[in-house]
């Protein structure tokens, strides 16, 4: 967790330097992944004045696959979420998709906050509907979300697409702050959480990667020989450890259930891990492989053309992504 990371711009310049033709696409959503990264940061003050943290793990519920957020209420995220978007919609703006759409997506995600939504307890106030929005996509209530997107007069599809983006550095926020500052992370001490969506908001991974060799620098030894899979979460930026040999999708484990589909040169330990029993795949790095610790979420947009070979294959991704939705 401490490994420092490139930068969102480091990491797709250096995509673009072996990938040219991706050049274009990867300038257009440049901002939108710079500025997310930038948000959580600044609003890492006003996410801890919500007061909400992540819920301690529960052995049962984890057995039983249930993420922390579920069902968990949100009172006090409209602030966040509201600076949030106020950064971004301008940046969604310029997606040719999303432009006809802003009136209406300003009109939910920049609509004032009443101050009565950090108490809920009255039964006059009602509920901000931007933490209605967060509680709906954290419990996978899609009656909720298609609900609030008719109220809105927006496409579901496109309303949960937007908020994707608002919503990530808020919860990005909240989960760095709940985390310990060293080791790892709870869910993964004793490797108890073996879904491939995330122990923390539900959403499929992304991106998954195999970790670098570990060097104990105290005593300067080799202390782990790397290789171990984890799996990365592109909405809250959570991480946790997988089974290789297991797909994240339909949980199928065994030898031979996993494949994987790589370029022929100049990789850089970039591949796609696909179920020969679903036909899903997810986007994977084995950083053994390069210098340095990529962004992750911009890695996972500079591996798109793996995400067309993959379509060509009739290949279906475990999460859909921006690039490949619109
Ligand atoms: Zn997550
Ligand atoms: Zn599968």
């Amino acid at each position: 967790m401490a490994l420092s990371r490139q930068s969102v711009a480091k990491t797709l310049e250096d995509v673009a330097a072996r990938r040219p033709v991706l050049e274009p696409v990867l300038r257009a959503f440049e901002p939108l992944l710079t500025a997310q990264a930038q948000l959580t940061e600044d609003l890492a003050e006003s996410v801890r004045a919500t007061g909400l943290r992540l819920p301690e793990l529960q052995p049962e519920a984890i057995q039983e696959g249930l993420s922390l957020l579920a069902g968990m209420p949100l009172n006090g995220l409209a602030a966040p979420l509201r600076s949030s978007a106020e950064k971004l919609l301008p940046l969604l703006a310029g997606l040719e998709a999303m432009a006809p759409h802003m009136a209406a997506l300003e009109a939910l995600l920049l609509a004032p906050v009443k101050k009565a939504s950090k108490k809920k307890t009255t039964a006059t106030a009602a509920p901000d509907p931007r933490e209605s929005l967060a509680e709906a996509v954290l419990s996978g209530n899609s009656e909720q979300e298609t609900r609030l997107a008719e109220q809105y007069n927006l496409d579901p599809s496109v309303l949960l697409f937007a908020f994707g983006f608002v919503l990530a550095p808020v919860l990005r926020a909240l989960v760095a702050q709940s985390l310990p500052e060293e080791g790892e992370a709870p869910w993964d001490a004793g490797s108890q959480w073996k879904q491939g969506y995330c122990p923390v908001c539900g959403s499929f991974a992304s991106i998954g990667w195999l970790d670098k060799p570990l060097v104990d620098e105290k005593n300067a030894y080799l202390a782990g020989g790397g290789g171990k899979k984890h799996l990365h979460c592109s909405l809250c930026g959570a991480n946790w450890k997988f089974m290789r040999r297991v797909c994240p999708s339909c949980g199928k484990d065994g030898s031979g259930v996993m494949e994987m589909l790589r370029e022929s040169e100049a990789a850089q330990g970039e591949r796609l891990d696909w179920c020969t029993q679903c036909k899903s795949y997810c986007p994977t790095v084995d950083l053994r492989e390069r210098e340095g610790n990529p962004d992750l979420d911009a890695l996972a947009l500079g591996m798109m053309h793996l995400d067309m070979v993959a379509a060509r294959k009739k290949l279906r991704p475990l999460k859909p992504s921006f690039w490949n939705t619109f």
